[in-house]
């Protein structure tokens, strides 16, 4: 086994260890707390190899369910705490890198089937135990049938003394006579019992075979038959036994009484009820849990032909926030408001409401229709939530994001339908919350690309799987080429090269923004000296680098840029670190102190898309810009000729107001020679754009400019 301080023989060992401390307490063992945890290490692999094993089996999880039971795990509470702590840490533990909701998806079935299995085990110990005390009773029966024979006395003595209730009828079913045991559990007296019929002791939930089984005994067919059965007492409770029922015969071997053996296992039935209830509902709101939404869900999604389903998943809007300023207790019972109203829009057969966890909820409905159906169940939800929920004298206004997902049986797994609704319930957030949303496939696929890009940024920079391309920056007024841009590009194993709008939005939500950026940033520095050396004479060749905002307020920003340049040999007056116009509007004074320090070192700032941002022209004073990047937007109106006359007025106007700020002008996007002429006249100084060069790799640059200064 691994020695490793963290490899996953630890994991799965820290996992059985604080399993055993959680059920230990609830068992009844004599092994010690150690011993015990011994005895779980087997049962905690097992789960962790069913979690991760490629095809679910609910085998697994039942034989660990039933292994708790052989090791004396029969406190009511032991199985909830077992699947209490399976729910929090198997995945934890034992999940490795796989799918984080496909995970919890089969811990989720896991659980459910070891609370099969541990109450098939439960029930199986209880027959056994019967079939014990049944068997001591049918020895007992000899007796009674060879005391019938020998004294009457000693034949009363072992029907009354028994524990378990035992009566004796006629073939036609006659109650002949009963013992005080039998008396008690039905709770009626001897007057009552007998002159009964058997065949009067119906009840709803006897089990088909039952009477067949009797008749056959009758008949003299069958020896005896062992049965479950329920009986009605006088007082409308239910009594359940564990019925044995024998055919006596007479000294001659004929057939002639039958002799019912029955003990009430009424409570233990209740306990099992209980333990399932337990293990398929919150605590906190008393709606079905995970594990039973699952269970139904899975069901509904196994219908036959014709069925369908349709789920709402509800997050509750802004649920963090009243838990964090009012809060648990507030947050609690905020939370068990909610799932009342919850519970009473899903009413009708077939649909169902559960807590999946936190805030969040959801509602089936199932059946052929619910293709109308689950939008009047999200409408049901929205308005059930309109009330504000009074808690401590204060009026909590509710609000909700649902993703529904509807759709016909048998074409997708729960895993799959689930994230499908949760992704959706995501779109219905970010577009305001308050309202719900349809899923569609195409949007599914968006993010799950999305989702997929993003899990795996951080490895493609160790990977190196980024390569930067450089656009060049070519001067209007003489042609030559002063520098270029660097344009990052990512190329992914499967699908080929991506531009920066697929990864950087995302690398900036992850923060990864930041290694990758000095990457970029390391990269490009070196890349302009190289072009320096090899180029020197004609003027240094400069390179623009793009900062996003994430960057912007990195406190190493100015650290590490300075550290880069210094390390590659190359002055801080042949770089230009881009920033969006967006991330300086309204940008206070910590914010530019960076960008202020750079550019007093002689590192020049240029805002990029200008133009884009509706920013305050007069606010260009303050900032420590000496570029304007105008969008590429503006050069578009240049396509046709002539040109838009007011797309005219306002560069000419942008280009004098910045000349007069003492700033340079680089276009952006000039892919035609009539375009370059038009800004060249307009008074702009560069520009960038597909007529000189598409980005491509560092050595055209060089070419070019080779060209350019020899041309
Ligand atoms: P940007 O800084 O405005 O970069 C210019 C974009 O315009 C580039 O797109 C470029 O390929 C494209 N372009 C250049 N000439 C033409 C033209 O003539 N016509 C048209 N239609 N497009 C042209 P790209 O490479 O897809 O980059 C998109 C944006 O991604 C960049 O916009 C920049 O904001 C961001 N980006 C690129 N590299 C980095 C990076 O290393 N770090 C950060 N933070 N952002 C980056
Ligand atoms: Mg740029
Ligand atoms: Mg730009």
């Amino acid at each position: 086994m691994s020695a490793e301080p963290d490899g996953p023989e630890d994991r799965l060992r820290r996992f059985a260890t604080i399993w055993s401390r959680a059920v230990f307490p609830a068992t009844s063992t004599s092994l010690t707390r150690p011993e015990f945890e011994e005895l779980l290490l087997p049962l905690a692999r097992r789960l962790s190899e069913a979690l991760r094993a490629r095809t679910y089996d609910a085998a697994e999880g039942r034989a660990v369910g039933a292994a708790l039971v052989e090791a004396h795990c029969t406190e009511p509470e032991a199985l909830s705490r077992a699947l209490d702590c399976v729910d929090a840490y198997l995945v934890l533990y034992c999940g490795g890198d796989g799918h984080q909701e496909d995970l919890r998806a089969r811990a989720a079935r896991l659980q459910s089937a070891m609370a099969a299995g541990y109450a098939e085990a439960l029930r199986q110990r209880t027959l056994a135990e019967q079939e014990a005390i049944a068997r001591a009773a049918l020895e007992a029966q000899g007796a009674v049938a060879r005391a019938l024979h020998a004294t009457e006395a000693r034949f009363r003595a072992v029907f009354e003394g028994a524990a378990i209730g035992i009566g004796i009828a006629d073939l036609d079913g006659n109650i002949l006579q009963v013992n005080g045991a039998l008396l008690r559990m039905f709770g009626v007296t001897e007057q009552t019992m007998l002159g009964r019929c058997v065949v009067e002791w119906t009840h709803p939930e006897d089990a088909p075979q039952v009477w067949r089984l009797y008749e056959e005994l009758v008949r003299a067919e069958r020896e005896h038959y062992h049965t479950e059965k329920a009986f009605h007492r006088p007082d409308g409770t239910v009594l359940w036994t564990n019925l044995t029922v024998s055919l006596l015969r007479d000294a001659d071997g004929n057939p002639q009484y039958q002799l019912a053996l029955m003990e009430d296992t009424t409570e233990r039935r209740l306990l099992n009820l209980r333990l399932r209830y337990e293990a398929t509902h919150d605590a906190l709101t008393g709606l079905p849990n995970r594990t039973l939404f699952f269970e139904r869900l899975e069901k509904a999604l196994a219908a036959g032909d014709g069925q369908r389903f349709g789920l709402c998943y509800l997050d509750l809007d802004g649920f963090k926030a009243i838990n964090d300023s009012l809060g648990h207790a507030a947050g609690d019972r905020l939370l068990v408001e909610v799932a009342d109203r919850l519970q009473s829009c899903a009413t009708a057969p077939g649909e169902m409401v559960a807590r999946l966890g936190g805030d969040e909820f959801v509602a089936l409905t199932t059946g052929p229709d619910t293709e109308s159906e689950v939008d009047d169940l999200a409408d049901r939800i929205m308005n059930a939530l309109v009330t504000p929920v009074r808690i401590d004298g204060r009026e909590l206004l509710v609000r909700g994001s649902i993703g529904i997902v509807e759709g016909p049986a048998g074409e997708r797994g729960p895993a799959e339908v689930l994230r499908s609704a949760d992704i959706t319930m995501y779109r219905a957030k970010s577009a305001g919350g308050n309202r719900y949303e349809v899923a569609d496939a195409e949007a599914d696929a968006r993010a799950i690309t999305r989702h997929g890009l993003t899990t795996a940024l951080p490895a493609a920079l160790d990977r190196g799987e980024f390569f930067i391309e450089y656009q060049p920056l070519v001067h209007l007024g003489d042609g030559t080429v002063r520098g270029a841009e660097a344009l990052v590009r990512w190329l992914h194993p499967q699908h080929g090269v991506l531009g920066p709008d697929r990864f950087i939005p995302l690398a900036e939500r992850t923060g990864l923004i930041v290694p990758l950026g000095r990457w970029v940033l390391e990269q490009s520095v070196r890349q302009a000296r190289e072009w320096q050396r090899r180029h020197g004479g004609t003027g240094p060749l400069r390179v623009n680098v793009n900062l996003s905002p994430c960057q912007l307020t990195h406190p190493g920003l100015v650290q590490d840029t300075v550290e880069i340049l210094e390390r590659a040999g190359l002055e801080p007056d042949a770089l230009c670190l881009e920033v969006t116009e967006s991330a300086l509007i309204g940008a206070d004074d910590d914010l530019l102190k960076p960008l202020r320090r750079l550019s007093e070192m002689g590192i020049d700032i240029a805002l990029d898309d200008f133009g884009t941002g509706y920013s305050n022209l007069a606010n260009l004073r303050r900032l420590p810009v000496r570029v304007l990047k105008l969008d590429r937007s503006f050069t578009q109106g240049m396509q046709q000729f002539p040109a838009d006359p007011v797309d005219l007025k306002i560069v000419e106007g942008i280009v004098s107001l910045a000349h007069s700020l003492d700033l340079a002008v680089t276009v952006e996007g000039v892919e035609t020679g009539a375009q370059a002429e038009q800004l060249r006249v307009l008074g702009c100084d560069t520009a960038q754009g597909w007529y000189y060069a598409r980005p491509g790799p560092p050595e055209r640059l060089h070419e070019l400019a080779l060209v350019d200064a020899t041309g």
